[in-house]
C-alpha cells in the first residue's frame, strides 16, 4: 500500500501537526490502496505562511522566468505520466489505458495551454490615459475533486504559477496520490520553496480552514455545488475572491433530422467515458418526437456495447465509480426514475452481471423522461443517459435551459444550425457534435455551475488582479 503521510510545505516534505490518518479505498476491490494524513488547522497555517513569504519574491519574477519554469515542469510532467496514471487509476478507478491516454495528459494540457497564453499575454495596456496592469493576485487556496483529479489541479496550478501567485493545494481525499506526484514534479522542476504547497485533508477541516483564512487572497474551488456554496459562505467574511467550478447537468440537443447513427456515438462518449463522472457529460438527450424511437434504439445499442471491467486491465472498458457514496447515489437515482415512471431501456440497478464487489454500475438508458423527474434534474455522475422528447425548436431550447446548472451543452446535428442555436443556451460551453472542451478554450459555468473561467488567456486573467495607474506619463 502506498503511503503519503507528509505534506509538502515551504519546499520540503514535512510531518503533519496534529493530523489524522486516512485510508484511500480502491473502488474496484473496496480495499485500502493508499494512506494519507488528513491535515490540521496548524498545517494550513504553516502552508499559508510559507506561501505568503514566497509571494514577496515570486510575484516579482519576470514572465519570461515563469515561462521557463512552466517549460521545465512540462518536461518533468511528461516523464511521470505513467506514475500519474497509475495513482489516478488505483484511487478513483479509471482504467489504466484511459488514465494514461486521457486523465494524466489532461493535466499536461493545462500546462501547455497556459504556457502559450503566458507567452501571448499583455500584462499592460492603455485604456485612454489609464495604464491597466495585470498583477499577481497573492496566495491562492485550491480545493479540487477526484473525478478528473489532475485536470482540475493543473487548471489552477498552471495559471497561478504563470501569474506569479503562490498557492496551497488541498486535493480530494479520494484521489490524493497524483497530487503528491505533481508536488514531486514541481519540486524537481525548480519551483521555489513556498510557491507551491500541498496539504492533504478533508473538506470540513483543511478545506474550511483555507476558505476562512485571513491570509488567503483567493480560493479556487472545483467540486459539487453544495460544497462550493459552503466555501463561498466561509470565504465571505474575509472578502477573498471566490472562483467556483461546480456541478453540471448538460443537455444534448439533437436537432430534428440529425443523422442519429453519425452524431450520437461521439457525444455518448461523454456519458460513458470515465464511467460518466464528468461535470460536462451530456446526459440529457433532447430528441424530436419524430425521432425518439430511432434515437432510443441507437443509444440502447451504444450503451449495451459498453463493457465494464477492472481498472488495472488494458482495454476500452469503463471502470467502477469512485466510492460507495457515489455508487449508492447513482443506484438511488436509477430507482427514482423507475418509480417516477420513466422507461428503463437498458441497464438498471445493481452491479453488472458477474460482479459481486466493487462500485461497478450498469450503463443505463431511460426513455420517456419528463423534466420534473429527479433523473432529469439531479447530477447523476454515472454512465446513465436519458431521452426526453421535444415538439419544436423553442420547446427544445426551453428544455435545454430548464436546469439550475449551466456548465456545458452539446448540440448534435448540422453544425450551421447548431451554431445558430448556440447563443440561446445558458451554458458556459456549447460543443457542436462533441462533448469535451477545446484545448485552451475558456472553461466554466453559468448559473449554479459556478463563476470564473479556467484555461487559456481567460483562465490566466482570472488568477490576476487588475490595477489602474492614472496619471503616469504616456
Ligand atoms: P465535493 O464537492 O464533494 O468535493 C470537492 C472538494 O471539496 C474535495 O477536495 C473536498 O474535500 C472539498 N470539500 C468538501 N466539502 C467542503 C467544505 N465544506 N469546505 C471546503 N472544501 C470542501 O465534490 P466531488 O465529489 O469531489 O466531485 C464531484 C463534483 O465536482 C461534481 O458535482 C462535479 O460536477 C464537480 N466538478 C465540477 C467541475 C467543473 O469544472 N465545473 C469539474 C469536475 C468536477
Amino acid at each position: 500500500m502506498k503511503s503519503y503521510l507528509k505534506h509538502y510545505i515551504d519546499g520540503a516534505w514535512v510531518d503533519s501537526d496534529g493530523g489524522t490518518r486516512h485510508a484511500v479505498i480502491d473502488p474496484a476491490t473496496e480495499q485500502p490502496v493508499s494512506k494519507i494524513m488528513l491535515g490540521s488547522h496548524a498545517d494550513v497555517d504553516k502552508a499559508v505562511a510559507a506561501a505568503r513569504r514566497a509571494f514577496e519574491s515570486f510575484s516579482r519574477t519576470s514572465a519570461a522566468d515563469r515561462a521557463a519554469l512552466l517549460g521545465r515542469i512540462i518536461e518533468e510532467y511528461k516523464a511521470r505520466i505513467p506514475d500519474l496514471a497509475q495513482a489516478t487509476s488505483e484511487e478513483m478507478g479509471a482504467p489504466i489505458g484511459f488514465a494514461t491516454a486521457a486523465q494524466a495528459p489532461a493535466g499536461l494540457g493545462y500546462f501547455l495551454g497556459t504556457l502559450k497564453a503566458l507567452n501571448e499575454f499583455s500584462f499592460e495596456e492603455m485604456d485612454g490615459k489609464t495604464r491597466v496592469v495585470h498583477e499577481p493576485l497573492g496566495v491562492v487556496a485550491m480545493i479540487t475533486p477526484w473525478n478528473w483529479p489532475l485536470n482540475q489541479i493543473c487548471a489552477k496550478v498552471a495559471p497561478a504559477l504563470a501569474a506569479g501567485d503562490t498557492m496551497v493545494l488541498k486535493p480530494s481525499e479520494e484521489a490524493p496520490g497524483c497530487a503528491v506526484i505533481l508536488a514531486e514534479i514541481l519540486d524537481k522542476a525548480g519551483v521555489p520553496a513556498g510557491v507551491f504547497n500541498l496539504v492533504n485533508g478533508d473538506g470540513q477541516t483543511v478545506g474550511a480552514a483555507l476558505s476562512t483564512h485571513r491570509d488567503v487572497d483567493m480560493v479556487s474551488f472545483t467540486g459539487s455545488t453544495r460544497a462550493g456554496i459552503a466555501v463561498a459562505q466561509a470565504a465571505a467574511a474575509t472578502v477573498k475572491r471566490v472562483h467556483q467550478e461546480l456541478g453540471g447537468k448538460a443537455p444534448n440537443l439533437v436537432l430534428q433530422g440529425a443523422d442519429l447513427a453519425a452524431v450520437l456515438p461521439p457525444t455518448l462518449q461523454g456519458v460513458i467515458a470515465n464511467s460518466g463522472q464528468s461535470c460536462i457529460a451530456p446526459t440529457r438527450l433532447l430528441v424530436h418526437t419524430s425521432q425518439v424511437a430511432d434515437a432510443t434504439q441507437v443509444v440502447k445499442s451504444i450503451m449495451e456495447s459498453v463493457s465494464v471491467g477492472n481498472p488495472n486491465e488494458m482495454g476500452a472498458h469503463i471502470g467502477p465509480v469512485v466510492n460507495k457514496a457515489q455508487y449508492d447515489k447513482i443506484q438511488g437515482l436509477i430507482q427514482s426514475a423507475i418509480d417516477e415512471g420513466a422507461t428503463l431501456v437498458t441497464g438498471g440497478t445493481g452491479r453488472p452481471d458477474g460482479r459481486n464487489a466493487g462500485y461497478f454500475v450498469k450503463p443505463t438508458l431511460f426513455a420517456d423522461v419528463t423534466p420534473g423527474m429527479r433523473i432529469a434534474r439531479e447530477e447523476v455522475f454515472g454512465p446513465v443517459a436519458t431521452i426526453t422528447a421535444y415538439d419544436d425548436e423553442e420547446h427544445a431550447i426551453r428544455l435545454a435551459n430548464d436546469t439550475e446548472y449551466g456548465l456545458s451543452a452539446t448540440i448534435s446535428g448540422d453544425p450551421a444550425e447548431a451554431a445558430r442555436i448556440a447563443p440561446r443556451l445558458r451554458a458556459g460551453m456549447v460543443t457542436i457534435n462533441g462533448w469535451s472542451g477545446g484545448g485552451g478554450a475558456p472553461f466554466g459555468g453559468y448559473k449554479q455551475s459556478g463563476n470564473g473561467r479556467e484555461g487559456g488567456k481567460y483562465g490566466l486573467a482570472d488568477f490576476m488582479e487588475i490595477k489602474a495607474v492614472i496619471g503616469a506619463p504616456v
